[in-house]
């Protein structure tokens, strides 16, 4: 008997074929996503690279965003926009696609005027629409403005004045700019134009010019630096930009105090007023700037100091009256208000000379220059114990949090020990008439 008949196997080719199939699907499945992956990381990086050349060509401070912290519309196409990018001069927001048109059409602040510039002639409000600040109010109906769900209602970039699409009238268009209510801290393009042809006449009688802007003209100009409080400075430097006039705003890591501080050369003599932003190393940073300005003879261009600490541990700043650290409790207008209505007081400053006692005194003597402040209470002893404690263990006070959390647990502790009960009876103050310096000795 025959045998059941085993089905014939194919030809070796057709196994061959399926096998192929199989190599082919898997390699397809495996390379197409790489390959979708590559092709869209490329396509980013040239538009990344695209948007970049825009950037630094742009006379726009613009910067990216992933997401905006407030309804956004595109100044172009109106359309509303969750990323993007914005001016950190004037806060036009645009979306990726509107980027070279808005770049082209809408024109920044400008921190010279162009012209002759003999006098100080006012210049027109510079409208940006929508987008207006979140709470503003019309200057014609004095009704809230930007409310609508849409690109509407306009920004004056330099006095902040908002007005709506309908309460906007020629006579508004037409109206002269003020500066607004930091008119007094503000440099006006018109003031540096005339500076500049003044300086091509060889003319240095800049008092003459400023005396038009009222003896209350005290510019300010702010250093900043970026990388201060967990890099809290790179927003800073933005919003003081878009208050002020953008060439009196330094990024400190960028342009170096002292080059800085020659802004103040062109200023009536005794009108500039500094706020530094940064942790007591910035503050230090400026000050040495400052003794500097003195020793190249700039003395009448000396700048008064204000502070905005960043980070912690600003015990100098602490004892000027200006805090521990922002951290944006108050909005940067507040900051400005207070700048304004600061009282001046002389800080005491040494210069120390540590000479190396040895054999052979081969070290040169090191110079070091000294802050002499003090503070006596429990501000003073939080701050002592803080600083023996991170002393200690320097890696462990890295984060604002966990400081702040130690701060809290050795100003409980002296609320129920109260080490410092009674200190002004254990105290007595000395007064060294001839130098005007209070010293306090411990009874
Ligand atoms: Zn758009
Ligand atoms: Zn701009
Ligand atoms: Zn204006
Ligand atoms: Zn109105």
């Amino acid at each position: 008997m025959e045998g059941e008949r085993r089905p014939a196997p194919g030809p070796p080719s057709q196994g061959l074929f399926a096998d192929g199939h199989l190599v082919l699907w898997t390699l397809c499945s495996v390379l197409l996503p790489v390959f979708i992956t590559c092709w869209c990381s490329l396509q980013r990086s040239r538009r990344q690279l695209h948007r970049r050349d825009i950037f630094r060509k742009s006379k726009h401070g613009w910067r990216d965003t992933d997401l905006f912290s407030q309804p956004t519309y595109c100044c172009l196409c109106a359309q509303h926009i969750l990323q993007g990018a914005f001016c950190d001069c004037c806060g036009l927001r645009v979306d990726e696609g509107c980027l070279k048109k808005a770049d082209k059409r809408f024109q920044c602040k400008e921190i010279m005027l162009k012209g002759d510039g003999r006098g100080l002639d006012p210049m027109p409000h510079h409208w940006i629409r929508g987008n207006v600040p979140l709470c503003s109010y019309c200057v014609a109906c004095k009704q809230q403005c930007g409310s609508q769900p849409k690109l509407c209602d306009y920004r004056c970039i330099w006095c902040q004045k908002t007005v709506h699409d309908e309460c906007m009238e020629n006579s508004l268009k037409n109206e002269k700019c003020d500066f607004g209510e930091f008119k007094n801290l503000i440099i006006p393009p018109s003031y540096l134009t005339s500076i500049n042809q003044m300086r091509k006449d060889k003319k240095t009688d800049y008092e003459m010019l400023a005396s038009k802007l009222g003896k209350q003209w005290t510019p300010l100009i702010i250093l900043a630096n970026s990388r201060s409080g967990t890099n809290m400075g790179e927003g800073l430097l933005g919003e003081f930009r878009i208050l002020l006039n953008p060439v009196q705003v330094f990024d400190v890591t960028k342009t170096p105090p002292i080059k800085a501080l020659q802004l103040c050369t062109l200023l009536p003599y005794y009108s500039a007023r500094v706020l530094v932003c940064g942790g007591d190393g910035t503050v230090g940073w400026v000050l040495d700037a400052v003794d500097e300005m003195k020793i190249k003879g700039q003395e009448k261009y000396i700048p008064q100091v204000a502070v905005l600490p960043l980070g912690t541990g600003n015990d100098l700043s602490n004892t000027l009256g200006w805090g521990t650290g922002y951290a944006g409790e108050i909005p940067v207008a507040q900051v400005l208000r207070n700048v304004m209505e600061a009282d001046g007081i002389k800080l005491d400053r040494w210069k120390v000379q540590v000479t190396n006692k040895g054999y052979y005194n081969l070290r040169k003597p090191k110079e070091f220059t000294m802050n002499n402040y003090f503070s006596v209470g429990p501000d003073a002893l939080m701050a002592l114990n803080f600083h023996a404690h991170r002393e200690k263990a320097p890696s462990l006070f890295s984060s604002r949090i966990l400081n702040k959390a130690v701060y809290l647990f050795y100003g409980t502790k002296d609320c129920l020990v109260q080490e410092c009960k009674d200190l002004n009876k254990k105290v007595e103050s000395w007064m060294v008439s001839e130098w005007h310096c209070p010293i306090w000795k411990a009874r």
